[in-house]
């Protein structure tokens, strides 16, 4: 058979035209406006030359736009190249010529950095949100808006080999060089079905937080795909900002959150600042480890339980979670979903798998399933490293219990070596995180000369409070062992973050000495 995860607009369009599909500023798009909508820009994609294999890269934040180029692509049959929406015009040509994009789409904001970029890589440029007459440096630019107006609108989707590639996700760089990793239809449709059936069941009538990135995984398979394929409204938020958040959930009456930890940090500091509350029944964290402090704030602060799941880019995302079904295990990422397997390996043993199969045993998760990428894209070397005897292994390390239930004890990457001794930041910063002076923590490594390596912790204080460092150290060295606590805490008013909002360690590591 074929697929194509363009359906899940086409299909939605055409059971519900009159259903809201985006609310975005003052207004609202209806499912079956939207999908006339994409059927035209994919004409003016198609009269470009755009087809079957084709790859458009774009750099669009989430406004109606990148749902419409998106599936636009999809529909086409052509392959989606989403570009992280900080990158540099340098790291943006990286990933035109590194995925041989044939066009770019970007947003009049970003075009500074875009077009330089797609000069240089030669790639034609097309924009969206550009108003009429635009010019850049004096040269008109090609508004895709504009030859859609005058392109034939394709009728219907392409069918797709369920192999065929769909996406190409650059990994964010938080550990160095962006690797393409190769989704195909079948691993992004599996995903929305999975999730959908067996993980977290989204209404017709839900209306989905939708400011998580989409050029990102998380928020393009999870809010985007899965929000489509069942029919909800999702609320669309350019740029994160917790206050602005907040009343758009209140306006639009949110049933559903989803976020990575820092967005729930910064949610719970804006629920301080005013008594609105939106009707949320649940709210959904990954990408990065949520500690049960936080998670308990939220909970109090908005009165909806919130479901921890794990994934990344490689597996399209979600690995685990913590089932709609069952009781929520707060500081766990929940049992592995229906049709993905997640086991412990020895992390020490690198050319085949050795899976450590008691219960509880501490090694790295690999997983497979169909939510497995294809392979990174032009890195054969890189892709058999990654993956080996079909199973992926992910560079993070955990357990899995008796029953199943999986938690995430750090990114290998992350352990600080102290003395010879092991120390995982995740579980300084849970400990961290309970002190009520810190709204969200972030642990790491600084090389010392005696040590090899010295714990330093970055707070964030919570919303009023003044956080005082050397008390954060006496209370550490009470709660945890001699050689885990943070010798050196240093407060700071926010983190430095990565694109889809995570803290970025490397460089809190470079701030600090590192
Ligand atoms: P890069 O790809 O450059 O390394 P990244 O690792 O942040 O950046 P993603 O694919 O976005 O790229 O993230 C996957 C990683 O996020 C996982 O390997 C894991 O370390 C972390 N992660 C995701 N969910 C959780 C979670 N619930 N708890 C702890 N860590 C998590």
């Amino acid at each position: 058979g074929t697929l194509s995860i363009a359906a899940v607009l086409a299909e939605a369009a055409s059971r519900r035209p009159e259903a809201p599909a985006l609310h975005f500023m003052d207004h609202t798009i209806t499912y079956g406006a939207l999908w006339e909508q994409t059927r035209a820009y994919a004409g003016a994609l198609a009269a470009r030359g755009i087809g079957r294999g084709s790859r458009v890269a774009m750099l669009v934040p989430n406004v109606p736009d990148f749902p419409r180029v998106y599936y636009a692509a999809l529909a086409l049959g052509a392959v989606v190249v989403p570009v992280h929406l900080l990158f540099k015009a340098e790291e943006i040509r990286f990933v035109l010529e590194d995925a041989e994009a044939d066009l770019m789409v970007a947003a009049a904001p970003l075009l500074a950095e875009a077009a330089p970029a797609a000069a240089l890589a030669g790639v034609p440029l097309l924009t969206v949100l550009t108003p009429e007459g635009f010019a850049l440096d004096g040269e008109p630019v090609a508004r895709l808006e504009d030859e859609a107006l005058v392109a034939e609108p394709i009728e219907r989707y392409a069918s797709m080999h369920p192999l065929a590639a769909a996406t190409i996700l650059y990994t964010s760089g938080t550990t160095g060089t962006p690797k393409g990793a190769v989704g195909s239809h079948l691993a992004l449709v599996e995903q929305v079905h999975t999730w959908l059936i067996d993980t977290f069941t989204y209404r017709p009538d839900d209306v989905l937080y939708g400011g998580l990135p989409f050029f990102h995984t998380f928020g393009q398979t999870v809010v985007l795909n899965a929000g489509f394929r069942r029919g909800a409204a999702i609320i669309l938020l350019p740029k994160f900002d917790a206050d602005e958040a907040l009343r758009l959930l209140v306006q639009h009456k949110a049933t559903v959150f989803a976020g990575v930890p820092t967005n729930y940090a910064a949610m719970v500091a804006a629920a301080n600042r005013t008594p609105d509350r939106p009707p949320l029944r649940s709210a959904l964290s990954g990408g990065a480890s949520l500690p049960t402090a936080l998670l308990e704030a939220f909970e109090a602060a908005f009165g909806a339980p919130v479901h921890e799941g794990y994934g990344l880019t490689e597996t399209s995302p979600v690995c685990s979670f913590n089932l709609e079904s069952e009781p929520i295990r707060p500081g766990t990422v929940g049992k592995s979903i229906w049709g993905v397997d997640v086991a412990i390996a020895d992390p020490e043993v690198e050319d085949r798998i050795v899976l450590l199969p008691e219960p509880g045993a501490l090694g790295e998760i690999v997983a497979r399933g169909h939510n497995l990428m294809k392979g990174y894209l032009g890195r054969p070397d890189a892709t058999a490293t990654a993956v080996v005897d079909g199973w992926f292994r992910t560079g993070d390390l955990g357990t899995v219990d008796e029953e199943g239930v999986i938690t995430i004890v750090d990114r290998k990457k992350d352990m600080i070596i102290r003395n010879g001794y092991n120390v995982y930041p995740t579980e300084v910063e849970a400990v961290l995180s309970r002190h009520p002076a810190v709204s969200l923590a972030a642990v790491f490594g600084v090389p010392h000369e005696t040590h090899g390596q010295e714990v330093h912790a970055a707070v964030v204080p919570a919303e009023g409070v003044e956080a005082d460092p050397a008390e954060l150290v006496a209370y550490m060295k009470e709660k945890i062992a001699a050689y885990k606590y943070p010798r050196v805490v240093h407060v700071v008013e926010a983190f430095p973050l990565g694109p889809s909002g995570k803290i970025l360690k490397r460089e809190l590591q470079r701030n600090y000495g590192g």
